[in-house]
């Protein structure tokens, strides 16, 4: 185990009734089934640990030894631990990540923040790759999902410091800091064939922010980690963005609840039964303050500098990508339901990805965009 593991086993340990009350708090609740399972060779595994900002479990259900299943469960932490060295946006931060753990170092994003105005940093394959997939959402979307929000998320820090309305001004000169058309980057194949990646930031005070889109990314990478050790039916939980795979114990489709999305409330607003699917949700519930009596929550508007003004509460998305589960939960969220139709059926036809939608109101309707079989089961006082 290297070092920066045993660094975050033992913070996971000081965490511990902090994730507890994470795990309460998460958009998504798993229904556990503690049943026999119907393969009597295949046993559950499960492994919790605090990263990339948030708790992350993961449960296996294999027949393989426990030390080849220690193997896997450690792949999966290792790739997450990478990914959070690559996408922490919030390294200052005492209780985010790997920020805490080791002040020396900080996120290949950070770096590339810190050098915005100045130079082009050489990035991994990673951080390229998802930039260019959601400078083209932004482009498709006018920027209603804006990866150079950075500087904005901070000026806001909804979530962490933030407790109150920033000074306008301070809004509006952060806008004009957060444009994704200023994202520079460069691919170039040096002498020996390697083929080396850049990102420059045009402007001076620019950020950077895959917060909206990271733990989506991440899941697919730890679906393709445990696929490839030959295992099928597994749940991987990324602070309640979810990816199923193959069934539960009983057999069956996994169920996934959907917490009520209206502040204050507990309990399910619905569940769904999925098998190779994804379930991420967005909502102005997870992260938010209150002043003089108006919600300020964490999805930000481009277009105003403010948090999205919406009759929404939150958008659940439904995909074999967790990668666009998590970046369409958040683009669909500020889009609404009419604009986010085409964006949707342009996605599902030039990806070939199943993409379905819920919308929850804040009137407690509930309306589905889905061209998929899907098993759902909406509870009082939601409706269709
Ligand atoms: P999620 O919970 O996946 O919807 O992501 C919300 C996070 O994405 C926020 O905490 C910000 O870090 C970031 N974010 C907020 N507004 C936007 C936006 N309009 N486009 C892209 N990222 C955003
Ligand atoms: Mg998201």
């Amino acid at each position: 185990m290297t070092k920066k593991q045993n660094l975050l086993k033992k913070k996971l340990k000081n965490k511990f009734y902090l994730s507890l009350f994470f795990v309460i708090i998460l958009n998504i609740i798993i229904f556990p089934n503690f049943s026999c399972s119907e393969n009597l060779s295949a046993e559950e595994y499960s492994r919790v640990e605090f990263v990339l900002g948030t708790v992350c479990q993961i449960r296996l259900l294999t027949a393989l030894p426990k030390k080849k299943v220690d193997k896997v469960f450690d792949d999966c932490f290792a790739e997450l631990v990478k990914l959070d060295a690559i996408f922490n946006a919030n390294t200052e931060h005492s209780d985010y990540g790997i920020g805490e753990l080791d002040r020396t170092e900080i996120s290949e994003l950070e770096l590339v923040n810190q050098n915005a105005g100045k130079e082009p940093v050489p990035v991994s394959k990673e951080l390229f790759e998802l930039l260019k997939i959601t400078i083209d959402i932004a482009e498709k979307t006018d920027g209603a999902f804006n990866p150079a929000i950075g500087a904005l998320v901070k000026c806001w820090d909804i979530g962490f410091s933030g407790k109150s309305v920033p000074p306008k001004k301070e809004i509006l000169s952060t806008l004009a800091i957060s444009n994704f058309h200023d994202i520079e980057l460069k691919e170039t194949k040096s002498s020996s064939g390697k083929i080396e990646y850049t990102v420059f930031l045009k402007k001076t005070g620019m950020r950077l922010d895959l917060g909206g889109v990271a733990k989506g990314y991440a899941a697919d990478k730890l679906s393709s980690i445990i696929r490839r050790f030959g295992i099928e039916n597994a749940l991987i939980d990324i602070g309640g963005n979810v990816f199923a795979l193959g069934k539960n114990s009983k057999g069956q489709d996994w169920s996934i609840g959907l917490k009520n999305p209206n502040i204050g409330e507990q309990g399910i607003a619905g569940v769904l039964h999925v098998s190779g699917l994804s379930v991420v949700t967005s909502g102005n519930y997870e992260r938010y303050f209150k002043e003089d009596g108006k919600i300020y929550h964490h999805i930000l508007d481009c277009k105003t500098g403010y948090p999205v003004e919406t009759r929404l509460n939150a958008v659940s998305v439904i995909s074999d990508k967790s990668l666009y589960a998590d970046l369409l939960s958040t683009t669909c969220f500020v889009l609404g339901e009419e604009k986010s139709r085409n964006l949707i059926v342009e996605l599902r036809k030039k990806t070939g990805s199943e993409i379905s939608v819920l919308f929850f109101y804040k009137d407690n309707s509930v309306r589905l965009i889905s061209e998929d079989k899907l098993s759902l089961e909406v509870k009082s006082p939601f409706a269709f």
